[in-house]
């Protein structure tokens, strides 16, 4: 029988707790099985929150999961009434967003057992806001089920990781998710294999990199850069270079996704009609809706900067792969020119430091450094022999 669980690639291991806790959840109290906080943590890429909705269609659907009914279609696209998925636009989720979902799902849920609530971004919670989600955890009886995702535990408060049973997800295997590409989504082999190697189990980007040339091209672009590192205006060019790649990529993912918002928020307000709907609380709302995508495209363009940068980090990795005498498993065979020929450079210890300061300065952008100006210095580091 086909379920929910179905799409999660190489998580075996959560599966069985997931679905008996469903079929736990039956008769709606809580038993050992089902608890109404969860966590789930793994690293990017490796489906928490494919996790989480999963397990939130299971719980509401009359099957638990089956996948194919309409209370599992509309939890999964947040139009089920007593499921909600908050995803983040913002780099932070607020106490004044917190206080207006806990109004929200104050109510007994409307058609199943439980009130579902999967929160995507549970590390972008500010301190404020995460205690006010703490008092609504640790209150007894409701029928709210949260759903936390995250990338470690570390990120969430102690006090709110204390209350909630953990799941740690896997990054799923190569193999996984080149099968995933080849059954699902139809890609021929060879560029599965590719997409899945080059992408480290990350589905999304490896889905993302099979079927779409423009994305390997850049892809390809980036992979080139250590060989163009000679001098410091060369550096700066390659960091300018990278900040673009990653900037166009966002954006055109983000422009599609706010003109699709905007239509539909006009849409609620009548516009076509009188357009007296617009004049009145909707262009506030309007205002609203575009400071908002302002700030999501910021973190788009930083996640995308993150991604280029962990590419050439594999850059690197695959250096110090062949220095010390390995040509074998190569995450990037497609360069191997390119990284034989950096490998003959400076020794290995170099190499190691290089792969150091690129993940010291995606720590950095983590930490909402300037963009350009930290990828600038990472370069001119990279430069030296
Ligand atoms: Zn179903």
């Amino acid at each position: 029988m086909p379920s929910v669980f179905d799409n999660l690639v190489g998580q075996e291991h959560i599966i069985d707790i997931l679905q008996s806790a469903a079929v736990a959840s039956r008769n709606g109290a809580e038993t050992q099985e089902m608890t109404h906080a969860w966590l789930f943590t793994g690293p990017p890429g490796s489906g928490r929150s494919s996790a989480a909705v999963a397990f939130a269609q299971a719980l509401i659907c009359p099957k638990n999961g089956c996948g194919t009914c309409s209370d599992c279609n509309a939890a999964k696209t947040s139009g089920h009434s007593d499921v909600e998925i908050i995803r983040t636009e913002g780099l932070s989720i607020k106490v004044e967003e917190i206080r207006e979902l806990l109004t929200r799902v104050a109510w007994a849920p409307s058609l199943s057992s439980w009130r579902v609530v999967v929160m995507e971004d549970a590390d972008r919670l500010t301190e404020s806001a995460a205690n006010a989600l703490l008092k609504a955890i640790e209150e007894p009886g409701t029928r709210t089920v949260w759903l936390l995702c995250a990338p470690t535990l570390h990120d969430v408060l102690p006090t709110i990781r204390s209350r909630c049973r953990h799941l740690q997800l896997r990054t799923p295997s190569i193999a996984a998710v080149t099968q995933v590409l080849i059954n699902r989504d139809q890609i021929s082999p060879e560029m599965a294999q590719f997409a899945a190697r080059t992408s480290q189990g990350h589905i999304g980007r490896a889905r993302f990199l099979a079927t779409n040339e423009t994305a390997r091209s850049n892809r390809k672009t980036i992979m080139q850069l250590p060989m163009k590192l000679g001098s410091l205006a060369s550096a700066l060019e390659a960091a300018q270079t990278l900040v673009d790649i990653a900037t166009t990529e966002a954006n055109a993912a983000s422009e599609t996704r706010d003109e699709v918002e905007i239509e539909k928020l006009q849409e609620a307000y009548g516009k076509g009609s009188s357009g007296r709907g617009m004049a009145t609380g909707g262009s506030k709302a309007l205002k609203e809706l575009e400071k908002e995508q302002k700030s999501r495209a910021t973190r788009m363009v930083r996640d995308s900067i993150d991604v280029a940068l962990l590419d050439l980090a594999t850059f690197y990795r695959d250096v110090m792969l062949v220095q010390s005498g390995s040509m074998d498993s190569l995450i990037n065979s497609d360069s191997s020119a390119e990284i034989e020929k950096c490998a003959l450079g400076p020794r290995e210890d170099s190499s190691t430091q290089k792969l150091e300061v690129i993940m010291q300065a995606r720590a950095q952008l983590a930490m909402n450094t300037a963009p350009l100006a930290t990828v600038e210095a990472l370069m001119c580091r990279l430069a030296q022999p």
